[in-house]
């Protein structure tokens, strides 16, 4: 299967449950993780305090990668958590009061709401400030947030790690460790600026990558944006089935379906935004795809044997590279996962 780009993968171990075993887990290269890091920034603020940047601010307080950390969110009561779990030492709705000071502000709404949160917080930001993002699709945020803000001074981002979880109470430690971090800075974005926030992503143990903004919206409209599309049209025509077959879908339900549930349980404010802002890129691969099915369904109609096989073998072979990248994991027998291409354990039953 697909590896999590961008939220859920079908076999990625769901590491914020209690269990999972985080004194075991090092560096990418096997080195243990660092823990007195000199300070990267005086005060990071978040804006936006859900899943992504949560589990920002806990590596960056973990680490002792910035003096301080305040957030903000829409609503008062996710603020009241993310304080309460001690991802922040402070909070405000005020957007443009919770960036005053700050050097780094990392932007982490969902895509559609990125102008918005720019234009808030606007009036509030250093002159110097550093602002970064984190969001799943890069084009459209830029064009977004560039009325309101200093483009030499914004590094768009995006880390391709997450769960099908949301919110500060799903902030989880060491989240972006061994994932990639895509980088997509303009030919106008100040070198230093990129240099500073990859430098913070490399802290937190990503591999991280430049790329042309489009050029990532492409490549993520295929390896994630599509396969979650997929589970949640596979999950919905399962639904739709009527009377006894739809009991006994969810009776029988097996280890596929199961894993395309968890998938199409991510949050769907975040994915309509990808998929409303990411448009013609995942128009494209859908009407790929289509075809693709077409040809399978044609195959499976006339007996064609050898072409079945030739598609399975061609797709089992991906799965192979995948793991070779250490992009996978898979399930032991005692209900543990471990990545694909190592004997690392990661200590945690599947829910
Ligand atoms: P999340 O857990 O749902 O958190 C979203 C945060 O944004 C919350 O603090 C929320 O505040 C705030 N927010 C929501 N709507 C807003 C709006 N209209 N205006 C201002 N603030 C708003 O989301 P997430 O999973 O961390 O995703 C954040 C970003 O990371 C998205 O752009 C997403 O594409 C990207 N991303 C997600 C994943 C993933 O797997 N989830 C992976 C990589 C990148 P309230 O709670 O107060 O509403």
């Amino acid at each position: 299967m697909t590896p999590d780009l961008d939220g859920p993968d079908l076999d990625r171990p769901d590491l914020n449950k209690p269990g999972f075993d985080t004194e075991n887990l090092n560096m990418p290269d096997g080195s243990p993780l660092p823990s007195n890091t000199t300070p990267l920034f005086e005060q990071v603020t978040f804006v936006g305090t859900g899943l992504i940047n949560g589990s920002l601010a806990r590596d960056i307080r973990r680490l002792g990668l910035a003096e301080r950390l305040v957030g903000t969110a829409r609503q008062q009561a996710t603020l009241d958590e993310a304080c309460m779990l001690g991802l922040v030492d402070e909070a405000t709705t005020d957007t443009a009061e919770a960036v005053r000071g700050a050097d780094l502000v990392v932007l982490g709404v969902p895509v559609g709401a990125s102008g918005d949160a720019a234009r808030a917080m606007a009036p509030g930001l250093r002159p110097d400030a550093i602002v970064t993002d984190v969001g799943s699709v890069k084009a459209r945020v830029i064009e977004l947030v560039a009325p309101y803000l200093d483009m030499r001074r914004f590094v768009p981002g995006h880390p391709v790690a997450g769960t099908e979880e949301s919110g500060p109470g799903a902030a989880i430690d060491r989240l972006f460790e061994g994932r990639w971090c895509i980088l997509t800075p303009q030919d106008g974005t100040d070198p230093a600026a990129t240099d500073q926030v990859a430098a913070l992503w490399d802290a937190v143990g990503s591999r991280v990558e430049r790329m042309d903004p489009l050029h990532h919206d492409k490549v993520l409209a295929i390896t994630s944006h599509l396969p979650h599309l997929l589970a949640y049209n596979i999950v919905n025509t399962a639904d739709d089935f009527e009377g006894v077959l739809k009991g006994e879908v969810l009776k029988y339900a097996a280890g596929g379906f199961t894993d395309f549930t968890r998938i199409a349980a991510s949050d769907p404010t975040m994915w309509r935004d990808v998929f409303l802002h990411n448009k013609a890129a995942v128009l494209e691969v859908v009407g790929c795809y289509i075809e693709d099915l077409m040809a399978l369904q044609r195959a499976i109609r006339w007996d064609e044997a050898d072409a079945l096989f030739e598609r399975f073998e061609s797709a089992q072979a991906v799965r192979r590279e995948v793991v070779r990248a250490g992009q996978a994991y898979k399930r032991i027998p005692n209900g543990k996962y471990q990545r694909a291409d190592s004997q690392r354990l990661l200590s945690r039953t599947f829910g």
